[in-house]
């Protein structure tokens, strides 16, 4: 955190976002489970052919019931999926209205990186819990980790861009808050090969120009709901998760903001997703569909 960022920090809300996939349904081996008839006596080839089968189809059963094991009733998991269109809409009730949530329901939601420190210790946070999730990545950082921003999709996140470098856009000249928007989302499309689906103002600062800009371009603005102000470098896991259970006391569910590129908050992850599990949350991922 830069100086400027250290000043501002009263103020901000870091952003944050969002999901993760439903739980896919566990596989468990239909016809292609079934024992193959016995090999043809005659043939050697053949049977050599239907063992190699075999061991493919006991490898196959062999993963699925190492997923259902690591993705039982004992993780937090991840309930459903709520597959938004593109559009310039805008979500979260800190500034706008509510995503379709059910009391209970969260969205989880990482800002500001993605971080070479830390990004991959809460990817397998949230692997450990079976977790999906939505990453707003700036673009400077996009640019920096291509490979580590792609990891985060292909392990079944979704991601939207928070700005090209953060800056506090109130402050900014029209022009200059364009041009912050025009690299973040070449950074994205860089990235990913596709125009990013939300974004996340940096520090929850709204401006006319870019809420403007992005309806014109189908970028629907993603807000939040609840946060745990996590930008303090001393914050530990405990008072980190206290302020969790105070957000969720008072909001019920919703949309959290986490930051990804904070150290203490990569830290206490696996507290915090326990947080949510012992107090009976459920986690629904946020998904986009595909650009036209
Ligand atoms: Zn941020």
């Amino acid at each position: 955190m830069d100086t400027a960022r250290s000043r501002a920090k009263m103020s901000r809300i870091r952003t944050r976002r969002m999901a993760n996939r439903a739980s896919r349904p566990v596989h468990i081996a239909g016809p292609a489970g079934r024992r193959p008839a016995g090999p043809h006596p005659h043939r050697r080839q053949h049977r050599m052919r239907l063992t190699v089968t075999s061991a493919f189809v006991l490898a196959a059963l062999s993963a699925a019931t190492a997923t259902a094991a690591e993705c039982g009733p004992e993780k937090l998991g991840t309930a459903r999926t709520l597959m938004l269109k593109r559009e310039g809409a805008a979500y979260g009730t800190n500034q706008h209205s509510a995503l379709p949530l059910a009391k209970g329901e969260v969205v989880l939601t990482f800002d500001d990186g993605p971080s070479p420190d830390n990004t991959p210790l809460v990817l397998k946070a949230l692997a450990d819990q079976c977790a999906k999730a939505t990453f707003f990545m700036e673009g400077q950082q996009l640019r920096a980790y291509p490979d580590l921003a792609r990891r985060a999709i292909a392990e079944g996140h979704s991601a939207g861009i928070h700005s090209d470098t953060h800056p506090h856009m109130q402050a900014l000249s029209a022009q200059q808050q364009l041009d912050d928007l025009k690299l973040s989302r070449a950074a994205y499309h860089a990235a990913f090969g596709q125009e990013p689906p939300a974004y996340r103002f940096p520090f929850l600062e709204e401006t006319p120009t870019l809420l403007e800009a992005l309806k014109q371009a189908n970028i629907t603005v993603a807000s939040i709901d609840l946060a745990i102000n996590d930008w303090i470098p001393e914050d530990t896991t405990a008072v980190l998760a206290d302020r969790l259970r105070a957000s969720l006391d008072k909001a019920g569910g919703g949309i959290i903001l986490m930051h990804d590129a904070n150290g203490p908050t990569a830290k206490a992850l696996p507290t915090l997703l326990q947080v949510l599990k012992d107090k009976g949350y459920k986690v629904v991922h946020l998904e986009w569909e595909r650009a036209k």
